[in-house]
């Protein structure tokens, strides 16, 4: 079966930036791939060399063809900022981007895809974060694409409004549609994506099924310790620890060894002001393999570690 997309060592550089360093990937016909990493890691540019919109080094097909060649009726495009004019409906929203396409879908059976039927006649300007949001995905399905492209998707709206764009993807992604997605959202990538590919720099240093890396390269499990007052300098317990800034993260603790492991911490004079633990996620294979954790704005950032240490020296 012919990829619906193929990406063979794509490059591409502005000036002194390398803004694509070599990237291959695959997307399957069904399949949702999600491409997480922070601003400026590579994602709209790899985005943009798949549809052809800039010209790269390497190689790319779309169902097989040049990109440029594509009929564009195949696609839906979601760019990071997308705003449909403020004093249009929800359903003349979609009217005026159907009638960009020689045939487009009946409005109102993309209304109730996106789940607007009841808010068809509201003013897009009066619509809320997520409820826009979800008219701009109708917009990219009025032409009935066989492959969605979704740059960040649900940045910039409120957590509601990103879990409603998430249902939506959910039921989009379990009725068959292919969707090529970037996000810096591991959260968001997790949940969405069938395969998850990890820009870090322009350079792809992983693509794999969610859970495979997170078995791969998310470690142990977590349990948070939110310290009150100051660290003691030595904290003799005996298991894997590291500290940070007024905090201290314990490794491999089974949730039953979780009353133990803070009477242990107590008895080696920490304070123990709020505790959570949590299974590893993306965020934790992400920081593994680029030393660096992404912020909600999307900014890498220093995980802030101030120290490492432990009975077996707190390897990572
Ligand atoms: P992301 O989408 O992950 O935030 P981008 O693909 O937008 O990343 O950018 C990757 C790198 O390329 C960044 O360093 C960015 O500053 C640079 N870049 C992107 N577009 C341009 C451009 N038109 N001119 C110069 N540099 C650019």
């Amino acid at each position: 079966m012919t990829a619906v997309v193929a990406a063979e060592n794509v490059a591409k550089r502005y000036g002194e930036t390398v803004a694509l360093d070599g990237v291959s990937l695959s997307v399957d016909a069904g399949e949702v791939l999600g491409l997480i990493g922070p601003n400026g890691a590579g994602k709209t540019t790899l985005v943009r060399a798949v549809l052809g919109a800039t010209d790269a080094e390497g190689s790319v097909a779309l169902f097989g063809e040049d990109p440029r060649s594509v009929d564009r009726s195949r696609l839906g495009l979601l760019p990071q900022s997308f705003s449909p004019p403020a004093r249009l409906t929800a359903h003349e929203t979609l009217e005026y981007y159907g009638g960009l396409y020689d045939e487009s879908r009946r409005v109102e059976a993309v209304l109730e895809d996106v789940g607007l039927t009841d808010s068809a006649d509201t003013h897009y300007e009066n619509l809320s974060g997520g409820q826009q949001r979800r008219v701009c995905v109708g917009a990219t399905l009025i032409n009935d694409p066989d492959l969605l492209v979704l740059d960040e998707p649900t940045t910039g709206i409120d957590p509601a409004g990103r879990r409603a764009v998430w249902s939506l993807l959910e039921s989009l992604a379990d009725g068959g549609t292919t969707v090529l997605l970037t996000t810096h959202s591991m959260a968001e990538a997790q949940r969405l994506a069938d395969r998850v590919g990890l820009l870090a720099d322009g350079e792809l240093v992983a693509l794999s099924s969610p859970s495979e890396l997170i078995d791969e390269y998310g470690g142990q499990t977590r349990l948070e310790v939110g310290v009150d007052g100051t660290l003691p300098e030595r904290i003799e317990i005996d298991h894997d620890y590291r500290r940070y800034d007024g905090r201290i993260v314990v490794r491999d603790v089974a949730p039953v060894d979780i009353g133990d492991v803070v009477d242990a911490l107590a008895a080696a004079g920490v304070a123990v002001g709020s505790l959570s633990w949590r299974e590893p996620d993306l965020e934790d294979v992400y920081l593994e393999l680029t030393g660096r954790a992404v912020d909600h704005a999307g900014e890498a950032v220093d995980p802030g570690e101030v120290a490492v240490a432990g009975p077996t020296g707190g390897e990572r």
